[in-house]
C-alpha cells in the first residue's frame, strides 16, 4: 500500500502542515477502500482492477508485461535470471562499448575470432540486435578455457535481459522481461488557455495528456472545443525500476467537463485481451462509421483513380462514391463528429464535411441542401441528417457524391477499414461495470482528499 500513500503524500505535501493530518485521514481511508475487497469478490479480481491489461500497440512504452500480482510486489525480476550454471562466474568479462566501436572490433579486441562473430550474430534474430549497440552500452561474454566464446548475456532494455549459449554449433537464446512496479496518480486540471498547459500545472507529461487527448478526441475537439473552465480528472499509472520512476503507463480511467457536457472514460481489456476506452454505459469512446450514408439508394459510380469524368469528358480521378437516390431523399452523418464545412464548393455544389475524432473526415456532395441546425461547429450523430441528396455542382442527375478520408487522405469508403467500436461484449458487461464503478471511487476519492487538503475550511 506504500506506493498508495506516497501518491497522495505528494498531493498532501504541496499543502499547508495543518492540513496534513486530515489529508492523512483521507489517504487510510482511499487506501483502505483499495484493499479491501467488496463482498463476494475474490482477492485477484480486485487485484485486477488496479493492473493493467497487457500490452496493445498502442502502448507508448512498448513491450510492457503486466501481472495481476505486480501491484503487491516489489519491482525485482519476476522471472529470476538463471546464471549459466556451466559457467564460473569468473569466466564473465563485462565489455563496454566506446564511440568509434563496431560489435565486430570490440569481440576481437577480447580474443573472439571473426568467424565466431559472424556465428553469433548470425545464429539467432536476438543477437542480430547486439550489432544496434551504442556507445556507453555494455553486455558481458563469456570464453571457455579454449578461449572460444561459449555465453553472452545483454539488456535490450532496462526490463530485458537476453542470455545465450552456445550449445555445440547452435546459440541458444532466452530473453526474460520484468515487470515494472506500477503505481496509481491521480492528477486534476482546470483549463485557463490550453489542454497541455492545464496538464503541465497539473503536473502531467505532455505523453499522458496527448493519451487524454485521444480519450476523448472523438468527442471534444481540443483546438476549437475548448473553454475556459473545462475540466478533468485522470486516473494513471506512473511505472517504476528500482525504485525510480521511469515513465508512465497508462490512463486508466478519465473524465472531462467541456462546455457543460460530462464524459468519462474507463480502460478496459477484453478477454480477448484487447483494450478499450468505454463510457459509463460500456460504449467504445471511439466511434464506429456507417459504410452507406443514405438509404434507398444504388452506387452509380465507383472509387476509381482513373475515370473519364462524365461532364468534363476527362480522366479525372474519383476519389468518393456516388449514390444515386431520388432527390430530396435524407443524408446521414456517417459518423459523430463535428461539421467543419458547410457550403458551396465549385464542383462539388453544397457541401458537408464532418470530422470525427483526430484522424477521419467525411465529404457530403450535391447535396439539394442542409437539415436544419448544420453549420460549420455544429455536433452531429451518427445516423443524424445532415442534408438531402440532389445535383448542385457537377452532377449529371441527383446523387450523393461521398468522400472518406483518413488523415488527409482519400480512401476507398466501400474498402476502408472502419475503427472498430462495439463497445463491451454483453457477457462481460457486469465485469466492466464493477470495475468502472471502483475506477469511479477512486477517483472520486483522490478528488476529495486533493480538494480537502487545498481548501482553507479546517
Ligand atoms: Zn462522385
Amino acid at each position: 500500500m506504500r506506493h498508495r500513500f506516497s501518491a497522495l503524500g505528494r498531493v498532501a505535501r504541496r499543502f499547508p502542515r495543518a492540513h496534513l493530518i486530515l489529508s492523512g485521514a483521507l489517504i487510510a481511508t482511499v487506501s483502505l477502500v483499495a484493499m479491501v475487497p467488496e463482498s463476494g469478490e475474490s482477492r485477484s479480481e480486485r487485484v485486477q482492477t488496479l493492473t493493467l491489461p497487457k500490452h496493445d500497440a498502442g502502448d507508448q512504452l512498448a513491450g510492457l508485461e503486466s501481472s495481476r500480482h505486480q501491484q503487491a510486489q516489489p519491482a525485482a525480476p519476476t522471472a529470476s535470471v538463471p546464471t549459466l550454471a556451466s559457467q564460473p562466474q569468473e569466466r564473465w568479462q563485462r565489455l563496454t562499448v566506446k564511440p568509434g566501436d563496431t560489435l565486430s572490433g570490440l569481440l576481437q579486441e577480447h580474443g573472439v575470432t571473426a568467424t565466431q562473430v559472424y556465428r553469433l550474430i548470425n545464429g539467432h534474430p536476438r543477437l542480430k540486435e547486439l550489432t544496434n549497440i551504442r556507445p556507453g552500452e555494455s553486455f558481458q561474454i563469456s570464453l571457455d578455457s579454449g578461449g572460444e566464446l561459449n555465453a553472452l548475456r545483454y539488456h535490450p532494455s532496462r526490463i530485458e535481459t537476453v542470455e545465450a549459449e552456445l550449445d555445440g554449433e547452435r546459440w541458444q537464446v532466452a530473453a526474460h522481461t520484468r515487470e515494472y512496479l506500477r503505481r496509481t496518480r491521480f492528477a486534476d486540471g482546470t483549463i485557463d488557455n490550453s489542454l497541455f498547459l492545464a496538464g503541465h500545472a497539473a503536473g502531467m507529461s505532455d505523453n499522458l495528456t496527448m493519451q487524454l487527448a485521444n480519450i476523448f478526441g472523438w468527442d471534444v475537439d481540443f483546438v476549437q472545443d475548448i473553454r475556459q473552465g473545462d475540466r478533468f480528472r485522470v486516473l494513471y499509472e506512473e511505472l517504476y525500476l528500482d525504485g525510480e520512476k521511469v515513465g508512465e503507463g497508462n490512463i486508466l480511467a478519465a473524465e472531462f467537463w467541456n462546455r457543460g457536457r460530462h464524459l468519462t472514460a474507463y480502460r478496459f481489456q477484453t478477454r480477448s485481451g484487447d483494450t478499450e476506452y468505454l463510457d459509463a454505459d460500456g460504449n467504445s469512446m471511439r466511434k464506429a462509421f456507417i459504410r452507406t450514408p443514405v438509404s434507398f439508394t444504388r452506387i452509380s459510380s465507383r472509387f476509381n483513380l482513373g475515370r473519364k469524368h462524365p461532364i468534363l469528358n476527362r480522366v479525372r480521378a474519383h476519389r468518393g462514391i456516388d449514390y444515386a437516390a431520388r432527390s430530396g431523399t435524407p443524408i446521414k452523418a456517417a459518423g459523430n463528429g463535428k461539421v467543419i464545412f458547410a457550403g458551396v464548393k465549385g464542383g462539388y455544389g453544397n457541401v458537408v464535411i464532418i470530422q470525427h475524432g483526430q484522424q477521419y473526415t467525411t465529404l457530403y456532395g450535391h447535396m439539394k441542401g442542409f437539415a436544419k441546425g448544420i453549420r460549420v461547429g455544429s455536433r452531429v450523430n451518427q445516423n443524424q441528417t445532415i442534408g438531402y441528396v440532389g445535383m448542385t455542382g457537377l452532377a449529371t442527375g441527383p446523387h450523393l457524391h461521398y468522400e472518406f478520408r483518413v488523415n488527409g487522405t482519400h480512401r476507398d469508403p466501400l474498402t476502408v477499414p472502419l475503427p472498430k467500436a462495439r463497445g463491451v461484449d454483453a457477457n462481460e458487461k457486469p465485469q466492466f461495470l464493477v470495475q468502472a464503478k471502483r475506477m469511479q471511487s477512486q477517483i472520486t476519492m483522490f478528488a476529495e482528499a486533493a480538494t480537502l487538503a487545498s481548501s482553507n475550511v479546517f
